[in-house]
């Protein structure tokens, strides 16, 4: 497998953006049949160039992270990200999650902070890491990584001081070692080309991966902006209140918008586009065959 900084070295120029897909681990065995047995199968037939899997924030499905990227790079071909977050652990789990990685093949590991479960306040776990920047440089300083970061185009929801300092802080994720960031969802592509001129005046070359979510259901997307500070743009929130239960007429419209969103992304030089996929596989792939991309 590769590193995901070679897969966008090697596009770079060509005007081809990387296409990436993130997943979950699944809770049911039903869940996993049905991902490597179809929704993965079928993802693949639109040639993506790197997937990758998160990490919960606790319970079962850690474990999982590392098991399902292994899966997919061995038996399907496709070079995938283990997300890896620092929250309940020590910095000795992490090299030892680190030395389980290298063993399975793993090669490119997204570094993120992680988020307490609903209802609880995030604290630093003794001899762990606080902040994502601080695992960027034990990985940097480990070696054999390729290491990616978290962005947020409206700034992290933590940052009380505003979306500059929140992207200062990511400005010194990049310094410290990360040589790619993949951003948060967003529904306005004024967000992301603000941080992305922000990234270019500070100098970075680091490429700025745009996270697109086909919405499929109105409620879940409320939920999903509401946890992670997203804005809804007025009138796509009109429109999607106007649908209302027509789980058919929702997903129809989560295509168009992601559609539009994506065209005004590639238009202006993304380096590539990384889908949200939900595990699941219909939109994504009528997105990316409305862009001439599958
Ligand atoms: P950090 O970069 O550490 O930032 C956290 C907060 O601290 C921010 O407000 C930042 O501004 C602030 N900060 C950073 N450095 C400093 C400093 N030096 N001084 C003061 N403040 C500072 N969560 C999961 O649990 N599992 C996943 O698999 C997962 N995957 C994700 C994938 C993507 C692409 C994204 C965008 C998010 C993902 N998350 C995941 C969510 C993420 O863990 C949370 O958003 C988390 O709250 C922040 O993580 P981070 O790595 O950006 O943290």
């Amino acid at each position: 497998m590769r590193f995901i900084r070679d897969i966008h070295a090697a596009r770079e120029g060509t005007g081809k953006p990387t296409i990436s897909f993130e997943f979950f681990p699944f809770k049911t065995p039903e869940g996993e049949e049905t991902f490597f047995g179809k929704t993965l199968p079928a993802l693949l037939t639109a040639r993506p160039d790197y997937a990758s899997v998160t990490y919960g924030a606790g319970g079962s499905t850690r474990e999982k992270t590392l098991e399902i990227v292994e899966r997919i790079q061995n038996d399907f071909g496709l070079t995938t990200m283990a997300h890896l977050t620092c929250i309940r652990h020590t910095q000795a789990e992490i090299g030892g999650i680190l030395d389980e990685a290298a063993k399975r093949g793993i090669q490119n590991i997204l570094a993120l902070r992680g988020d307490p479960p609903p209802g609880e306040e995030w604290a630093q776990t003794e001899d762990g890491f606080e902040y994502a920047s601080e695992l960027v440089a034990f990985l940097r300083d480990r070696g054999g990584f390729g290491i990616g970061v978290a962005g947020f185009p409206e700034g992290h929801i933590d940052c009380a001081e505003g979306r500059e300092a929140d992207w200062r802080h990511l400005v010194g994720k990049i310094n410290r070692g990360a040589d790619l960031v993949i951003t948060q969802m967003f529904f306005d592509n004024a967000d992301y080309f603000r941080l992305a001129d922000y990234l270019n005046e500070q100098g970075v070359t680091a490429p700025l991966f745009p996270g697109i979510i086909p919405v499929a259901s109105a409620g879940q997307i409320k939920k999903f902006s509401a946890m992670c500070g997203t804005t809804l743009p007025k009138a796509f929130a009109t429109r999607l209140e106007a649908l209302g239960d027509d789980a058919d007429a929702v997903r129809d419209y989560g295509i168009e918008y992601a559609t539009a969103q994506c065209h005004g992304l590639l238009e202006r030089g993304v380096p590539g586009l990384h889908f949200y996929t939900l595990n699941k596989s219909q939109s994504v792939l009528r997105i990316l065959d409305n862009l001439g991309l599958a």
